[in-house]
Parts: structure tokens; C-alpha cells; sequence
């Protein structure tokens, strides 16, 4: 009975080592997760922004004189005036030896970059009639331009400061201020403050560059052709030009 019993105690010791080695195997493999399928390398759906995305704008240093932004095709200007945007359009350098841009909400010079966009068709407008006008009063200070349009155009009301504008949302108006008698530059508070015979030949000259409107204030006492200069309120600081569209747009 002995060696039968030893073989038995034999046995039972195999048969439990047989449980612990197939427990130890079981248990990792239970535990243990799934060898990690290789993770597929992301393959991006479109090229790495970095690589694509233009170069940010560049925002024109305060004293320089930045060269305008390069469209990449021609400007066009989308829509009406007051429901409208604006594509492939140019930003208005912020300063120059005729004018310099003005912000209407903060009340400061220069105009903000993106409140100061338009159509090529109207930054040569800007620049021929600013250039004709201090060709005729080489000693007038540089003229205020207020806002154009965004860089898209489309909406530019009161969300974006001020009293807003009802238009230029199409790269085809911009607001032009009054030179000042006391030759200071900022907007005019008061209509008395507005040098009238300047602004005047800066009305006759937007006219004659073939503005479709020249949008004056009440008391400023402006005149011209009244299919052309029409007076409206909110206007007795800076006069509002509206060019016609390009052609094409
Ligand atoms: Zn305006």
C-alpha cells in the first residue's frame, strides 16, 4: 500500500502543481490585456494646419508705411452696400503722407486693422482724391479716414462698437472726417469746428472722382449735386462716400 500511496501522494502533488502552473497560466492571460495591436499611425485628413495655413496678416507697424495687403484676384465687391460682403479685398494702410485712419469707437488714431478694408476700386479712389487734395493745399494736415468695411465685409453695426454702420459691409463706403479749423487731429466735435472750404473741396472732389453718394451731415452746410451729395443726420463729423462697384461685381 505504500508505494501505492506514495504514487497517489505523487499524483496529488502533480495534479495540484498541474492546477497552480495552469492557474498561473490562466491568471495573467485572463488579467493581462491583449498584446496592444500596433496603433495605426493618424493619418490626417488634411495637411498639417502649420504647413497649409497662410501666413497670419500683418498687422502694419505703427510708423512704417505698410504696402497694402496683395488681393489674390480682383476685388469684388458681393451684395448691396448694407447686405453685402466682401471678397479678395484690401486693407487701408493706416497711415500715409495724405491721410491717416481713425478710429471711431475708441476715438484714437490709427483705425484698428480690420475695421479698414475696401475693393482696390476704392482704396484708388481714397488715394487719387487725398493726393489731388494736397496737391491743391500743400500745407492742409493728412485727412482722417474712418471705418471701410471688415476684412470679409458683411455686418458692421453696434456689435462692433459706436453707433455701428447700417452699411459698409461691401468694400464700397468709408467714412472721410472734416479737417478741423484749429488743424487738430480727431473728429470734430461740433460742426463750428469743421474748416467748411476744405471740406468742401473734399466733397467737389469725391464728386468728381465719380462717387455714386456723398452722404453729409445736417449743419455742416456741404453741397453738391443732389443726386450725388445727400444730407443725412449722424454726419456732421465725417462725410460718407460710397463708390460705385467695380466692374464685374
Ligand atoms: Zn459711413
Amino acid at each position: 500500500m505504500r508505494p501505492v500511496a506514495a504514487i497517489s501522494g505523487v499524483l496529488a502533488l502533480l495534479a495540484v502543481a498541474v492546477v497552480v502552473v495552469a492557474t498561473g497560466l490562466a491568471q495573467p492571460a485572463r488579467q493581462a490585456p491583449l498584446p496592444p495591436a500596433p496603433a495605426p499611425l493618424p493619418v490626417p485628413a488634411t495637411p498639417p494646419p502649420a504647413a497649409a495655413a497662410p501666413a497670419p496678416r500683418p498687422v502694419p507697424p505703427a510708423v512704417a508705411r505698410p504696402a497694402p495687403v496683395a488681393p489674390t484676384g480682383p476685388s469684388r465687391a458681393i451684395g448691396r452696400p448694407w447686405a453685402g460682403r466682401l471678397v479678395n479685398g484690401v486693407q487701408l494702410p493706416e497711415v500715409t503722407a495724405d491721410w491717416l485712419t481713425w478710429d471711431p469707437v475708441l476715438k484714437q488714431i490709427p483705425n484698428r486693422p480690420e475695421r479698414r478694408w475696401g475693393t482696390a476700386k476704392l482704396l484708388r479712389t481714397l488715394r487719387a482724391v487725398l493726393a489731388g487734395y494736397h496737391r491743391a493745399h500743400p500745407h492742409a494736415l493728412q485727412v482722417l479716414i474712418g471705418d471701410l468695411s471688415r476684412p470679409q465685409g458683411g455686418i458692421f453695426d453696434n456689435r462692433f462698437g459706436g453707433l455701428g454702420h447700417g452699411s459698409h459691409q461691401n468694400g464700397l463706403d468709408a467714412d472721410v472726417y472734416y479737417p478741423r479749423r484749429d488743424g487738430r487731429l480727431r473728429a470734430a466735435n461740433r460742426p463750428d469746428q469743421v474748416e467748411r472750404a476744405l471740406a468742401q473741396d473734399l466733397v467737389d472732389r469725391f464728386v468728381a472722382a465719380g462717387a455714386q453718394f456723398v452722404f453729409v451731415g445736417t449743419r455742416v452746410g456741404l453741397r453738391g449735386p443732389r443726386r450725388v451729395v445727400q444730407v443725412i443726420p449722424h454726419h456732421n463729423d465725417h462725410m460718407h462716400v460710397r463708390i460705385l462697384p467695380p466692374r464685374g461685381t
